[in-house]
């Protein structure tokens, strides 16, 4: 992985990977999934604000092949819960294969189905949301999470800037629309106090203040 000086030098003190993160990030080459997983940085700074909340069960919406999945697995108590939804099932057994591999299967429930139904499922609390799917249904993911969170829990949700395009006025597809609305909900709820943080392709934390 390159990048510039400055992401590196980050990368390198603070988000080197031990070799099960980086099999489980070569396997997205290897095995033609597509490398849309978060950096090393990201998933540090994951690590760290749900380090920052003690959080014990967490929700991902999105797992691909597993890599953000590890690092919020390590962040987590041996007793503590990661449950992740994928619906794409090349996507699940690769996941699945990375979660063995880091040796942190056991903190890992991984739900295989499309999310817009998975999360009717579930039922609070969660310490922490992690939102990074599809984009469109992002306004329905955005009151699942908030529906799902205790409060004082974490609104987290990857690719808030969407390659820069959310700024772009006349970009006005389906997926830009949907970060948008998440991004707008998300600034405007008095219930969550949010900000996004420009780190790669940007990440949306939010403390849920209120129900
Ligand atoms: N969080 C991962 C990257 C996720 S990429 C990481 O950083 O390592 C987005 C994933 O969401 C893909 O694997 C895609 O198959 C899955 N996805 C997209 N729409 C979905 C839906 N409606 N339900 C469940 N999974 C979905
Ligand atoms: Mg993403």
């Amino acid at each position: 992985m390159q990048g510039d000086p400055t992401q590196a030098y980050i990368r390198n003190l603070f988000a080197a990977e031990d070799s099960a993160l980086q099999a489980a990030r070569l396997r997205h080459e290897k095995e033609n999934l597509p490398a849309i997983h978060i950096s090393p940085e990201e998933g540090k700074l994951l690590l760290v604000l749900l380090h920052a909340v003690g959080a014990r069960r967490v929700l991902e919406i999105g797992t691909l092949g597993g890599y953000s999945g590890i690092w919020i697995a390590r962040a987590l108590p041996p007793d503590g819960k990661l449950i992740t939804i994928e619906h794409d099932s090349k996507h699940v057994d690769a996941a699945r294969r990375a979660f063995a591999e880091a040796d942190v299967s056991h903190k890992i429930e991984l739900l295989e189905g499309d999310a817009r139904e998975v999360l009717r499922r579930l039922t609070p609390e969660f310490d922490a949301v992690f939102v990074d799917a599809d984009k469109e249904p992002l306004a329905l993911y955005y009151r699942e999470a908030m529906r799902l969170l205790k409060v004082g829990g974490l609104l987290l949700c990857d690719n808030a800037l969407l390659d820069k395009r959310v700024v772009d006025r006349a970009d006005d597809a389906a997926d830009v629309r949907g970060v948008r609305e998440f991004n707008r909900l998300a600034a405007s709820d008095v219930g969550l106090a949010a900000t996004i943080i420009p780190i790669r392709d940007g990440l949306l934390v939010g403390l849920k203040l209120a129900t």
